[in-house]
This record gives C-alpha cells, structure tokens and sequence, in this order.
C-alpha cells in the first residue's frame, strides 16, 4: 500500500510544528474531490450508548409479517469495548473519507444515547434516499474468550418472505451486488472470512429486520467475532478500526463508481442470483445461490479493475485514508473524529486541500499554530 506523499509531508510537518505545504506536488495526484458528488450514503452503526428510557422489547415489524425486538445492545469485545462505540468509531472514518469523494453522507445515530428501533432506522435510510445503506456490527460467540471462532461476515436477506416489495427489490439487485463487493473487498484488504457463519463470507438469514426493511440497497456487515482474541484486537484498536473503515469505504466507492471491475462485480452479482432460474445461464456459480461457490469473486478482486474513474476514485480513498491514519497515529481517534464532525474537514478540491484544511486545527490544538 503506497504511502501518501501528502500524508507523509502532513506528518512531518504536524511533529516539526513547521508544516509548510508545497505549492505543486500534489497536483499530481489531480483525483477528483467530487467523485462521488450526488451521491447518498447512510450509514447505520449498530446498537447505542444508552437505551434508557426506551424499551429494547417493544415488537416491531421484522420485515417478514412477523414482530422482534425493537433493538439490542450489542455485544462486548474482549478489551471491554462495547459495540456501539466500535461501530460508531468506524462509521465516522467512512463518513469523513466519503465526505472527502463529494457524497452526502446520513447517519442513524450519533456517537451517544438511545439511536433508535431498527424500524426506526430503517424508515430514516428509506426517508435518505441513499444510494446505498450500510449496517456496521461485530459479532459475539462467547461471553467469554473463543480462540476458535473468527473472521467477518456480510448478512444478506434471505429474500423470500420480505413483505416490503420494494425493501425486497433493492435487496435483491443493489443490495446483493453491493455485499459481494464488500465482501470481495473485505478480503482483498486483509480480512478473512468468518469460519464459524455463512459460506465465503456471505451469510444470508431470514431473522435479520435491518435488510428487509430498507427500500435502498443494504450492505450489513459484521465484521469480525469481537470473543476472538484476534479479531478483538482489530476491532478495539484505533488502527484496526480506520482498516475496517477503510474496507468500507473502498466497498462502498466501489460499488457507487459502478463502472469498470465493480460493474462487472456488480453485473455478476446479480447473475449469481438469476443465474439459478435461468436454464443455460453461463454462470460457474449457476445453482449455487446467494451465498456463492468458492470460486466467486475469482479474478483477483474488485479492487485494482480497470475502470478509469474506479482508479481514481480507490487512489482518492487511499490517499484520505492514509491521511486519516496519520492523523489517528499522531492525536488518537477521537481527534481525527472531532476534525470530521467539526466540519473542519471540508469538501476540497484534492488532497492539498485537505492536508491544508486538516493541519491548521491540528497544529491549533497543539499550541503550535
Ligand atoms: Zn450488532
């Protein structure tokens, strides 16, 4: 993985309190800051700080002409951090990279107190009109140590039943195609998926409200076992949170760009479903149903495709994400968070703008400005 120049340069320039930003170089880098523009992400981080006042039990509609539980709390990792805060952590690193590429990004909740049923999540990703929608969790095996099982999934609606038809649509065509990139992406980026749920990183299930509800594609992902040692580790950590942010990012990138590999992705995707129905469909994977064979998503990934505005769009979140984890390196995640809600990271029109725009509240908070 490159290292941004201007990421480097920010560093330096943050520790020497002499930050001076060159006039010409990024230039080079001349990826569009609007890539992205006009298009809406909502993001949806699982569980909440509090549910005092609010009754977790209460039924509501599970999508499926049946009721469940408004919400949960989510589970514990190992370290002790909960996963509302996990969640909420890497939502915000996705928001302030999609923010970087033009797109409006909505956000169920915020970092504190009671976020809301999952009907009542549902209803706000509807009312977003996203272009795409993405439930961020970790899962939990063991109320205590399992050094067995691990790895991340994506939950995919079992289709049939959903009696929302147009919820049923979206999840059938974006909202697959839009998991199995994620899921391509995912394990592209390092992550391996879960042993223990679902096939190749696909789980798909027929209990999971979120997916059933929302009338614009959904990816949820669970993205890793925080009874896990090693996924624990990932998950509670500041670096390992801006890799799961950046995997989401990129799937998220990806599949909006729409054009090149993702296309193709896409395109297959949404073959692998019809593939099944269609006598003669060319498909490997044809009979093979949602949760894919092993030879899906073959061909070296999405990432790294041929699409033009693909590479640009992927060499932009790199470049911000770099950025971000510089930033986490130098002052912790809770300040590169406090730049993103701020507002202090700005649409700006390539990466000199966002080092300028994210070096002065630095070098302010440090005294050295
Ligand atoms: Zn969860």
């Amino acid at each position: 993985m490159k290292r941004s120049a201007f990421a480097s340069l920010l560093l330096a320039g943050v520790t020497a309190a002499a930050f001076v930003v060159p006039a010409t170089s990024a230039a080079a880098d001349d990826v569009s800051g609007d890539a992205l523009a006009g298009k809406t992400v909502f993001l949806d981080p699982g569980h909440q700080e509090s549910a005092a006042g609010h009754d977790m039990s209460k039924q509501v509609d599970d999508g499926y002409g049946g009721t469940k539980n408004c919400q949960t709390s989510g589970m514990t990792a190992l370290g002790g951090t909960p996963e509302y805060a996990i969640t909420y952590n890497v939502a915000e690193i996705v928001k302030g990279a999609l923010q970087q590429l033009g797109a409006d990004v909505v956000m169920s909740r915020g970092a504190t107190g009671w976020g809301g049923c999952i009907t009542d999540r549902a209803d706000k990703a509807n009312e977003s009109g996203a272009d795409v929608a993405v439930s961020i969790h970790a899962d939990s095996t063991s109320a205590g140590t399992d050094t067995t099982n691990h790895g991340f999934h994506m939950i995919i609606p079992k289709l049939d039943g959903i009696t929302d038809a147009k919820a049923e649509k979206a999840q059938a065509d974006g909202g697959r195609a839009a998991s199995k990139i994620m899921r391509d992406v995912y394990r592209d980026s390092g992550f391996t998926p879960s042993n223990y749920l679902g096939r190749d990183g696909l789980d798909e299930r027929g209990d999971v409200a979120g997916p059933a509800l929302t009338e614009v594609p959904l990816v949820f992902v669970e993205m890793g076992n925080g009874s896990n040692p090693g996924d624990a580790k990932v998950l509670e950590s500041a670096d390992g949170q801006a890799k799961h942010a950046k995997a989401i990012a990129v799937g998220i990138a990806t599949y909006l760009a729409g054009g090149g590999a993702a296309g193709a992705a896409a395109e297959d995707a949404v073959a692998d479903e019809s593939g099944a129905d269609e006598p003669g469909g060319g498909s490997p994977e044809a009979g093979g149903g949602a949760t894919g064979g092993t030879a899906d998503g073959a061909g070296g990934g999405v990432v790294g495709g041929d699409g033009g505005m693909l590479d640009g769009v992927l060499d932009r979140v790199d470049d911000v994400m770099d950025l971000f984890e510089q930033l986490i390196s130098v002052n912790g995640i809770d300040s590169l968070l406090a730049l993103i809600n701020d507002g202090n990271i700005a649409k700006v029109e390539g990466i000199l703008g966002t080092a300028t725009d994210l070096a002065g509240p630095l070098l302010a908070e440090a005294g050295t400005a």
